[in-house]
């Protein structure tokens, strides 16, 4: 039997919330989001949590990075290291990145344990 890959994953947007297709990546310790309205990126275990003041933010980043339709390799993906970067060069008010910067030297929450 083969199994269709997008009835088969339904979960929650970690940006936005709302219903998306969630499934764990083949490549990288992350999950692969297809949302209608954040587009398509993949995102580390426990980011939407660490950065959640953000997350209209990096749902900007990921919008803009999915039209058009990026490929599997060139898809986003959002980890502890590449999100203030990213927001750094995306053109943000320096007091957001300053407060970015707290949260990315204060993981408290062990990624893989
Ligand atoms: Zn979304």
């Amino acid at each position: 039997m083969v199994t269709k890959e997008d009835s088969t994953h339904k979960g929650i947007c970690p940006l936005c919330n709302k219903p998306a297709q969630v499934k764990p990546s083949q490549q990288v310790d992350a999950h692969v989001v297809i949302c209608e309205r954040c587009g398509y990126f993949r995102i580390g275990h426990g980011i939407a949590e660490q950065f959640k003041e953000q997350l209209h933010l990096i749902a900007g980043l990921t919008r803009k990075s999915s039209f058009p339709r990026p490929s599997v390799e060139t898809r986003l993906t959002l980890t502890y290291d590449n999100i203030p970067e990213l927001l750094a060069t995306s053109g943000l008010p320096e007091s957001l990145l300053d407060q970015l910067d707290k949260v990315h030297h204060n993981r408290l929450i062990p990624l893989y344990t």
